[in-house]
């Protein structure tokens, strides 16, 4: 019988951020990077303990060692939200450890976790390969036999009554799924609601490309609202409980951020980031963040021009298409 855990033990070393969010589930701070408040990971320590999100690679220790901390000696499934390397890239270290669990993810994620090689060259084209690897560190292949290829509507056991569903939500990435668990309401959103830090300034969309997609997002947006959830659980980072709110918030920062490059079409791409920079700071400055938490912001944010290109890109792709105004068009 293994003893439970209480987030309030007081032999928790310092660096171990466990915060209890309903009976037997859990949100781990991955402390990416080595940053507090960067990745949160959900566990359910149940009979079938599940991990939502493995981390990058430079996560996995610590990861492992809250795990440990916890109580955790199997975990039935690591269940990806999307293979972007922030989320997926500890996978096949995960698939290591625990020779009997399953890794669950996107059916088009699942060829990436496969064979790693084609997701990161890609994203170390963006990146950089030695700033990929200090940051991310390297991914090891999880075994084709062991991979769960997700669909919309299937349902994945944690050993209780009540099964996690699953949702197909692109919009961030093709190969992203959201989990919802109708026991808790939690719904675990991974990137495809954004970026929220809990210091409380609202949420940053978050618009990579080459999948980036707004109606597809705005689409998916309602559709989770419609289930009622009781909370949102971010990976960047943490829950919001006023669920309805943060969809909606989302929903108004997407297209404002659409727009908003939309008008700085005429300026190349380094002028037209910084442009997007500074607006989104200002946003977050004038609803009371502080210079530090500015810079977090600024770091949290990862590339600017990752953001405009992926928004770029969807705005050359309508071609003559309206670009705003999605009320009809969801
Ligand atoms: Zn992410």
């Amino acid at each position: 019988m293994r003893q439970r855990y209480d987030p309030g033990m007081t032999t928790r070393p310092a660096h171990i951020d466990v915060t209890q969010l309903a009976d037997r589930l859990y949100m781990i701070d991955a402390q990416m990077e080595g940053m507090a408040e960067r990745l949160s990971c959900y566990l359910y320590d149940t009979l079938e303990p599940l991990l939502i999100d493995a981390g990058p690679a430079t996560s996995f220790d610590h990861l492992c060692q809250v795990l440990d901390h916890i109580g955790i000696d199997a975990l039935a499934t690591i269940l990806v939200t999307h293979v972007h390397i922030d989320h997926g890239g500890a996978a096949g270290h995960f698939a290591q450890r625990f020779p009997d669990a399953r890794v669950a993810v996107h059916h088009v994620g699942a060829p990436h976790l496969a064979r790693p090689a084609r997701l990161w060259n890609s994203t170390a084209r963006i990146y950089g390969e030695e700033t990929l690897r200090a940051k991310w560190g390297e991914m090891i292949p999880v075994p084709n036999d062991r991979i769960d290829a997700l669909f919309e509507g299937d349902a994945v056991s944690i050993g209780t009554p009540t099964d996690l569903q699953i949702l197909d939500t692109p919009g961030h990435a093709k190969h992203h799924v959201t989990i919802f668990d109708p026991e808790s309401g939690g719904m675990y959103v991974g990137d495809t609601v954004g970026l929220c830090y809990p210091h409380g300034h609202g949420i940053q969309p978050n618009t990579p490309p080459p999948d980036f997609d707004p109606r597809a997002l705005t689409g998916q947006l309602r559709r989770m609202a419609s289930l009622d959830p009781s909370f949102v659980g971010f990976a960047h980072f943490g829950p919001r409980h006023d669920a309805q709110q943060a969809l909606v918030e989302s929903e108004e920062r997407i297209w404002e951020w659409v727009s908003l490059i939309e008008g700085l079409a005429r300026l190349p791409e380094d002028e037209a980031s910084r442009a997007l920079a500074v607006d989104t700071l200002e946003r977050f400055r004038s609803a009371g963040a502080s210079t530090k938490q500015l810079t977090f912001y600024d770091t949290a944010s990862g590339r600017w021009d990752m953001h405009l290109s992926g928004v770029r890109r969807w705005i050359h792709q309508q071609g003559a298409r309206p670009i705003t105004g999605t009320e009809d068009e969801v």
